[in-house]
């Protein structure tokens, strides 16, 4: 993590007193919201965190081999047990007959622990969205979100317990980091999902997942290495991975330039999504607090440069705040830094209905604004969606994700 800034300790964020007197190029600085102080930006997870148990999902088809001679077992061990956790969706040792009785509890033990336990399941849009919370092995906490829709099913997992990127309108972000999960973690999410829909627990019978979406708790991208670990079992072939394809992944980040930059060059085409949610620094700073590490033309130059290699459409995520970055001059900025760029289809504006979050100071924009917004970025090329809000009730659209017992 050598190139993001301050690695090592936590970065606070920027107060009216620390830009004061600073360089003239610096951003005004951000208002806190009235009556909370601004919360730091963390980078790193904290040390002396225990690591999770390790899974076969952390580890390659060779690896798991390797990992099974070790235990005296022949290698093709590695490979049943494999194909039980993700092409069956098996999690009861008892139903891996193919496995010798007598060493089935050490393999299952060494190479499938148990990672996490659901606490609870909460169910909208008449069970077709399902929030669980997760206990982790250490008792941290988090939450996946499972939307079935007539023509795909979506999981939208988490990467981190908690999120250090304090952005004030996100109910992750209040809670600061706990720390980063293992890419065995982020995967039983996903492999949790497919189980019950492929036993036709969602109704609609039994179905697969087709996308997954990092939009849960964390910023995914500071938690690099679990990440692309996990986006590579998610799109492996069975029975090395999941064997979905990788235009079905999306990973959404506030926007750390030199991980986006990284990511280009992984060789994965995964769907990019920028959560930008204002056009110019100055309000930027205060709704994705990154930014004033990160400029909105840095962050979107390699956005751009994302697409440019990749040739996957970026997508700009933008919640729409009522009065904070709603106005149609807004749309009108925003569409002309993205054109800045041009016009050859490399983004797509994704509008999000701000969710509301418990004593958020923000509401969600009149419609008749979010409509205005659209019409004005359409009118100059740019093509716009408004997101679904699906799983509001439940707490489980983006940004309300706060896993909390009770
Ligand atoms: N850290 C990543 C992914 C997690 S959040 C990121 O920020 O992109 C997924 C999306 O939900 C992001 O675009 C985030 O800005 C948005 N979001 C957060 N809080 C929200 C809220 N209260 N209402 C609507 N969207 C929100």
């Amino acid at each position: 993590m050598s190139d993001l800034p301050s690695p090592s300790r936590p970065v606070p964020a920027p107060t009216a007193a620390d830009s004061a007197g600073s360089d003239a190029s610096a951003a005004p600085a951000p208002t806190p919201a009235p009556g909370a102080a601004a919360l730091p930006l963390v980078m790193e997870e904290p040390r002396g965190r225990r690591k999770p148990p390790r899974h076969l999902a952390d580890l390659t088809l060779d690896e798991r081999a390797e990992h099974v001679s070790g235990l005296g077992q022949p290698g093709f061990r590695a490979k049943q047990l494999s194909t039980h956790y993700f092409s069956r969706l098996v999690d009861d040792p008892e139903e891996m007959t193919d496995l010798p009785a007598a060493q089935r509890a050490e393999l299952v033990a060494a190479l499938l622990p148990p990672l996490m336990t659901p606490l609870r399941t909460m169910e909208a849009d008449r069970g077709t969205t399902r929030k669980t919370l997760w206990k982790l092995f250490d008792g941290a906490l988090v939450e996946s979100v499972l939307m079935r829709y007539p023509d795909r099913a979506t999981v939208c997992v988490s990467s981190q317990a908690g999120c250090g990127m304090a952005c004030p309108f996100c109910a992750t972000g209040q809670g600061g980091l706990q720390r980063n999960m293992s890419t065995a973690e982020i995967v039983e999410q996903v492999v949790a999902s497919a189980r019950s829909l492929d036993r036709g627990e969602v109704p609609g019978g039994p179905g697969r997942v087709s996308n997954v979406v990092f939009m849960g708790m964390g910023e995914p991208l500071a938690n690099f290495k679990a990440v692309i670990g996990a986006v590579r079992r998610l799109t492996d072939p069975a029975p090395s991975g999941l064997g979905m394809s990788a235009r079905g992944v999306t990973v959404s980040t506030v926007g750390l330039v030199p991980r986006i930059n990284q990511l280009a060059e992984e060789g994965i085409p995964v769907t990019l999504a920028l959560s930008l949610h204002a056009p110019d620094d100055e309000l930027r700073n205060e709704l994705v607090p990154i930014n004033t590490r990160f400029s909105v033309a840095e962050t979107v130059e390699a956005a751009w440069n994302y697409a440019r290699t990749t040739k996957r459409r970026v997508s700009i995520e933008y919640a729409m705040m009522r009065g904070i970055n709603d106005q149609a001059e807004r749309a009108d900025l925003l569409a002309d830094v993205l054109l800045s760029y041009g016009d050859w289809g490399w983004v797509h504006v994704n509008l999000i209905p701000l969710n509301p979050t418990p004593g958020s100071k923000w509401t969600a924009s009149d419609p008749r604004d979010e409509r205005e917004f659209v019409r004005r970025l359409e009118a100059k090329g740019i093509p716009t969606t408004v997101r679904d809000t699906r799983g509001r009730e439940i707490d489980g659209a983006c940004g309300q994700l706060a896993a909390t017992e009770g």
